[in-house]
């Protein structure tokens, strides 16, 4: 199911390319495995896949044990300051850096183990209040603090679009975000070197790789439904 999954994400990530004139390679697919077995990442492995987001610290530390070297972990989930320690040698890229603090503990720690950590700021583009991420009014000032951590290195932005019935209605938040990822391109602020724009997940990541995503999101389009634990979506 994962594989053929995958085929039809596929054509539609080509497609959405094309209809922009983008190039296929412009767009990195990132497979959103959390709550999901080892077996079922193993599938979208031997298709090719080798980024995998999780949202949780203390699973992609169990899953960065039990699978391949060569996958790419991305944190795509809130982190805690407490788990920074944990997850910043396993993920490639923290898509969901929220506050100037969480970036300071991210710099102590990556001092400490001497390396430098790539990190993305998360926009709450719509400013929905039960979203975590910086209100983009803030978001460029966040930038600048942040660019003078020298074991940090920022490569772009993410954003958590709204739950929408259509997912037309989420053009504009990307729109906007694009708008503001070029604004902050053109600043050249040091030591920031923006590249990456993370946006659209299952139901919205064609429109996305129009509005200029080059990393979309997308876990229950390849991986199926994921089941409620209690009252919490997981
Ligand atoms: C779960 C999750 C996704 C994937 O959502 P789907 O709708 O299943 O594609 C993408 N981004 C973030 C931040 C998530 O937490």
């Amino acid at each position: 199911m994962v594989k053929e999954n995958l085929l039809i994400v596929e054509n539609r990530i080509e497609e959405a390319c094309k209809r922009r004139g983008r190039d296929r390679s412009e767009v990195t697919l990132i497979a959103v495995s959390k709550t999901k077995p080892a077996d079922m990442i193993r599938e979208a492995y031997q298709s090719g896949i080798r980024d995998f987001g999780e949202n949780k610290v203390q699973e992609i530390c169990d899953k960065y044990e039990q699978l391949p070297d060569d996958i790419r972990w991305h944190m795509i989930g809130h982190l805690q300051r407490n788990k920074v320690k944990q997850v910043i040698d396993k993920a490639v890229l923290i898509h969901s850096v929220d506050s100037v603090r969480l970036a300071e503990q991210i710099e102590e720690e990556a001092a400490k183990k001497g390396i430098c950590v790539d990190i993305l700021l998360e926009v709450n583009v719509a400013d929905e209040e039960s979203k975590f991420g910086f209100r983009l009014e803030e978001t460029e000032q966040a930038i600048r603090d942040i660019s003078v951590f020298p074991h940090i290195s920022i490569k772009g932005l993410m954003t958590i679009a709204p739950f929408v019935e259509n997912s037309e209605q989420n053009r504009p938040v990307f729109k906007e975000l694009n708008q503001f990822y070029v604004d902050m391109q053109r600043k050249n602020i040091d030591n920031v070197n923006m590249n990456m724009l993370s946006m659209g997940m299952t139901g919205d990541y064609e429109i996305a790789i129009e509005e200029g995503a080059t990393l979309v999101r997308v876990g229950t389009g390849i991986f199926g439904t994921r089941y409620k634990i209690g009252e919490n979506e997981v």
